[in-house]
């Protein structure tokens, strides 16, 4: 690839990371300027569909994950009123034989921790922290981005994984604030051993309990070692960021009336994190010039089809692959990757949404979604998300 000033990337998230790891693969220079003082991630869990482990083939990682990962045997989806078992897909060998690559649950810190230290061992890469991007100005042939403690990088390119709030999205499309989605997400990870006794029977499993404006999701982490959950029940709050502190009162306010299993596993946890969930409507044009979005920064989307850490770094390899075929030609390269992804991110944006009504389904509804999944139970259980976890979905830019 030509053009010998770096790529700078603003934002070491996950996404920003898989980008500097596969332009470092593929010989390319890059700058990370992260704002935060360290690197790292707010601890929750993140499931990885087999997408997800195709991407981490490319990024020459799939050893490291595998070892911290914890790979559960089913996704089962409980009413969370009646009690009643809606859905068993089973993952394990079943899934990894139909996809080609596992299903797997990891630590987000753990993920970024082994996305790091792959980025620490390349020459390619100059890892900087407590550096807050706050504008950019394109020149002749790159780009200079200044950041808030008055620096000043050249670069041949800018790549805006910055997320949620991005300031490199407000300069290139422009469309306010991200959209409050009236969801609140309380989250808490337990050692295991610690689980209460009535969640014996799901230990091994991805479970999710769907209630009245409600849902609560468990699973174990890190090799089995922590069990990780997550409440979201709708609300009016709103507060900016991903690690404040919750009220248990209000989160047992919203559970009352659910089964008993998922009152136990409430009751055991003091402190709770909470986030207020956020998206925004799908957009295309993510690229202008030498400067480009990957990530949350280009497609934020409700967590509910867990796919935003994988469409991250699917974004990453897809914006590294165009590089290497244009010959390293930024703007060509930049000017292409949206149109090879934008209808895919769409599509889960749009969809998470989708799948936050069911989730979420009270009255008739709640009836109806019943007996609509359960008829999934018969057939092939991976029909329905063969346009996510696939490998033949090139049309609209899988990988
Ligand atoms: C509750 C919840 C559950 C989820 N579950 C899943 C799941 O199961 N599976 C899955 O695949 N995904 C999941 N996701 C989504 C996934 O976590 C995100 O999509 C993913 O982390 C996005 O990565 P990113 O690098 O684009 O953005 P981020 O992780 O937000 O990283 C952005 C980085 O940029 C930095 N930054 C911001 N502004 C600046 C600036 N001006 N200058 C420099 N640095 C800056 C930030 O500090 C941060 O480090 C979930 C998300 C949520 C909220």
């Amino acid at each position: 690839m030509n053009d010998s000033k770096p790529i700078i990337i603003a934002g070491g998230g996950i996404g920003g990371l898989a980008a500097a790891r596969m332009l470092a693969i593929k010989g390319r220079k890059s700058i990370v300027l992260e704002q935060a003082p360290e690197f790292g991630e707010i601890g929750a869990g993140i499931q990885l569909g087999p997408n997800t482990h195709r991407m981490f083939d490319r990024l020459q990682v799939t050893k490291d994950m595998h070892k911290i990962a914890h790979f559960p045997e089913n996704i089962v989806m409980m009413d969370s009123v009646s009690g009643e078992e809606i859905l068993k897909m089973p993952l394990g060998a079943k899934l990894e034989a139909y996809f080609g690559k596992p299903y797997a649950v990891i630590h987000r810190a753990d993920l970024h921790a082994v996305l790091l230290k792959a980025c620490m061992k390349m020459n390619e890469i100059d890892l900087r922290t407590g550096v807050a991007v706050s504008n950019f100005t394109p020149t002749n042939n790159g780009i200079t981005v200044d950041t808030e403690d008055g620096q000043t990088f050249e670069g041949s390119g800018l790549i805006g994984a910055d997320g949620l709030w991005s300031k490199i999205r407000a300069e290139i499309i422009g469309d306010g604030d991200p959209i409050v989605s009236g969801h609140i997400a309380y989250r808490a990870v337990l050692p295991v051993n610690e689980v209460p006794a009535a969640l014996d029977k799901w230990m091994e499993d991805v479970v999710l309990w769907a209630g009245p404006r409600n849902h609560l999701v468990h699973y174990k982490l890190r090799r089995g070692e922590l069990f990780n959950i997550v409440a979201v029940f709708h609300s009016k709050k709103y507060v900016e960021g991903w690690d404040e502190f919750g009220d248990p009162a209000e989160l047992y306010e919203h559970f009352k009336g659910v089964q008993p299993e998922v009152q136990a596993l409430l009751k055991k946890i003091n402190v709770w994190k909470m986030w207020v969930l956020c998206d925004r409507i799908p957009a295309k044009a993510w690229t202008d010039g030498r400067v480009t979005l990957i990530g949350d920064a280009a497609h934020p989307m409700l967590q509910y089809l867990a796919a935003g850490a994988g469409m991250a770094m699917e974004d990453a390899v897809c914006l590294v692959d165009l590089l290497e075929k244009l010959d390293g030609n930024i703007e060509t390269a930049f000017a292409e990757y949206p149109r090879r992804r934008y209808l895919r991110t769409a599509r889960v944006q749009l969809t998470a949404r989708y799948y936050g009504d069911i989730y979420h389904a009270e009255g008739v509804a709640r009836e109806l979604r019943n007996l609509i999944i359960g008829e999934k139970k018969t057939g092939n259980p991976y029909a329905g998300i063969e346009w996510l976890y696939g490998k033949n979905s090139d049309q609209i830019g899988g990988y």
